[in-house]
């Protein structure tokens, strides 16, 4: 029988396999990805990535320019993410608030990890996940986020207990990864839930892990 971690590293050695070309497309600027990331809360990244795209035209991507905009302009432009109302608020909260940091994010982001965490989180509308991407692709941190497809995939291959919440998703994929693999688990998780492992249909019988899974069906 291989250990917890033998068999996690099985599954990811087979996602890499399985989807070699994956990777992210970072903006250079981590400002930038926090719009980008408050935008894609409860949208497809398409839709978010438009309003994104919109709102660089029509309005500027710098803390500057988006805390002179009001509210109503911010909405207007990123209105193909849905939630629009809501998202110009949080998306103006956080500019001033980073603002008020200084103007950039750096200074929180080279805190140390669970300081930098919950300072990201005081920012209105900046949860868990929204933190940890932050942390993860801009701030180079050791963390996993959990998205929806990394709590179904990862509870079904067994890599974590069923219906546990978020903080002991990640703290259990974390115990069982090299810190240097996180962003590849984060990021083959999430493809592994895309392509096969889909919420409602999950295709077994083509999944690269099926033969290892133990909840195929
Ligand atoms: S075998 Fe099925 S349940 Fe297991 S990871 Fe693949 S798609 Fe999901």
């Amino acid at each position: 029988m291989p250990t917890d971690r033998e068999y996690a590293y099985r599954v990811l050695e087979r996602l890499r396999k399985a989807f070699p070309d994956t990777r992210i497309d970072l903006e250079c600027n981590p400002f930038r990805g926090l719009i980008l990331a408050i935008l894609s809360q409860n949208t497809r990244d398409a839709y978010a990535y438009t309003a994104y795209k919109n709102l660089e035209r029509m309005i500027g991507l710098s803390v500057e320019d988006i805390v002179r905009a009001s509210e109503e302009a911010i909405a207007e432009a990123i209105k193909p993410a849905g939630l629009q109302r809501e998202k110009a608020r949080r998306i103006r909260e956080a500019a001033k608030f980073i603002a008020k940091m200084g103007g950039s994010m750096e200074a929180i982001l080279d805190l140390p990890l669970d300081e930098a965490r919950a300072k990201l989180m005081e920012i209105e509308g900046v949860g868990e996940k929204t933190a940890d991407v932050m942390l993860l692709f801009y701030g180079g941190k050791p963390t996993i986020p959990v998205d929806t497809h990394i709590r179904r995939v990862s509870a079904r291959l067994g890599l974590v207990d069923k219906g546990v919440g978020y903080k002991k998703i990640r703290r259990g994929l974390e115990s069982l990864y090299r810190s240097e693999d996180y962003m590849d688990v984060h990021l083959l998780l999430i493809a592994l839930g895309r392509s096969f492992c889909k919420s409602r249909k999950p295709i077994c019988g083509l999944c690269p892990v099926g033969d290892i899974c133990p909840s195929k069906v």
